[in-house]
């Protein structure tokens, strides 16, 4: 499962973290930029579609709760709406929007014919059993399922959702419809029809990023040191591919503390030894804070955790050469310019963790198709196509003397912005 930080770096007063409006404020930038009319904005600012649900779940000791859940629906010009599902104590329907407007970017960038949508429910699945999961899981399905499906919205997993909940999902939802609908999630186990490559797609995706990263910069991925913010799904993957590849892993972190190294790491080790969550820094005595970590001197520096963690409070003091953000809004915008400002090389976001929707819409295409492609074909798509999507926002960037934040959103709102034209939205 993918996981979370506690850290809070939170930043001066003046700084807002409210990642909604960062998300705002950088695609009226990039509107502006293109020349876009004002009503676009007033478009795209919002999801066009956001469901509330209450779910009350049967729990083990015969208890009821009710659990909140969200689905926001960004845009759907372009095509139906695909994005994870997240299962945190601390979603809000402010961060599920930023999601899904985040979602829309990411299928703009690597030209997916999606738009984007987000889920969420608040809930701590480290504190509930297999089978209140998997009864909150189908719950969700339940209350969505008039909003949802294949050629609708298609969700998926995010932070600590997995394959089994997806699974668990695409079986509720097929016995509502009452035919069995694989393409109306991705993210499945292999034998429901999910796609070779999809577990491990994010951090893929991430690894090419780092890749051309480097090159840009001159830098060689043998012996550069790289530190890695979460060990979920994106950083514990991240850290064998790192590793894999030559580089030194001289710091990795979970939601209670961060492990460091400068010989690097053992890997293989901490990857045996996490559980589901990516828990494993509990099992050592000698520990660094994740604040620490961030700071670390390091060639590479991974956030793959939570919002917020390179803030206006930090940024300064980040020594890493090149930020790649796995994670989705680790940096601030007032870090954003703080970093670009020191010539720091940032990845954001929206470019650097969209190898897992790539691969999602391979299984979604493999589904439709019920024709299933081998790790060769999977893996040579992902990287033609993350490869091209880091070329443009790069280019663009130099070109038109932008951040690289601000050339990712200009990337990938065209598209969206182009098709609610024709459609005669705006
Ligand atoms: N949750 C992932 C993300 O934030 C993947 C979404 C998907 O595969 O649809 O990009």
């Amino acid at each position: 499962m993918e996981q979370q930080s506690d850290t809070s770096n939170r930043g001066t007063i003046e700084e807002n973290l409210d990642v909604l409006v960062s998300t705002q404020t950088v695609i009226k930038r990039a509107l502006d930029k293109l020349g876009y009319p004002e009503q676009v904005f007033e478009l795209l600012r919002e999801p066009l579609r956001v469901m509330h649900v209450r779910i009350p779940i049967r729990m083990d000791d015969g208890s009821v709760k009710v659990f909140t859940g969200y689905r926001a629906q960004h845009n759907d010009a372009v095509g139906p709406t695909k994005g994870g599902v997240r299962f945190h104590p601390e979603v809000t329907e402010g961060e599920v929007k930023a999601l899904s407007i985040w979602m829309s970017l990411k299928a703009g960038i690597v030209d997916l014919p999606y738009g984007g949508g987000k889920g969420g429910i608040i809930c701590d699945p480290r504190q509930m059993s297999f089978r209140e999961l998997e009864r909150l899981s189908r719950g969700y399905v339940r209350a969505i399922s008039q909003i949802v499906g294949p050629t609708k919205d298609i969700p998926a997993p995010d932070v600590f959702t997995n394959s089994q909940i997806m699974a668990w999902m695409m079986d509720e939802y097929s016995r509502i419809r009452e035919f069995d609908s694989p393409g109306f999630i991705t993210g499945k186990p292999l034998v429901l029809g999910g796609s070779r490559g999809r577990e491990t797609a994010t951090a893929k995706g991430v690894t090419i990023m780092i890749r051309e990263a480097a090159k840009k910069r001159n830098l060689s991925l043998k012996d550069a040191r790289v530190v890695i913010q979460g060990f979920g799904n994106a950083g514990s993957f991240l850290a064998k591919f790192m590793n894999d590849s030559g580089a030194k892993v001289i710091a990795i972190s979970d939601a209670y503390g961060a492990l460091h190294d400068e010989d690097g790491l053992d890997i293989e080790y901490l990857l045996d030894r996490r559980d589901s969550f990516g828990t494993v820094t509990n099992l050592f005595k000698e520990t660094i804070s994740n604040q620490e970590l961030l700071e670390l001197d390091c060639d590479i520096l991974v956030p793959a955790a939570v919002e917020n963690q390179i803030t206006a409070a930090n940024a300064h003091r980040i020594k890493a050469g090149i930020v790649v953000e796995a994670a989705n809004g680790p940096t601030t915008l007032d870090a954003t310019r703080i970093l670009s400002e020191r010539g720091i090389l940032l990845v954001p976001d929206v470019l650097a963790s969209a190898g897992g929707v790539t691969v999602s819409y391979f299984e979604w295409v493999q589904n439709n198709q019920g024709y299933y492609w081998s790790d060769k074909e999977v893996e040579d798509k992902l990287e033609e196509i993350m490869v091209k999507a880091f070329e443009n926002v790069y280019q663009s960037s130099q070109t038109r003397k932008v951040d690289m934040r601000l050339a990712a959103y200009m990337v990938g709102v065209r598209k969206m912005a182009e098709a609610s034209r024709f459609r005669g939205w705006v």
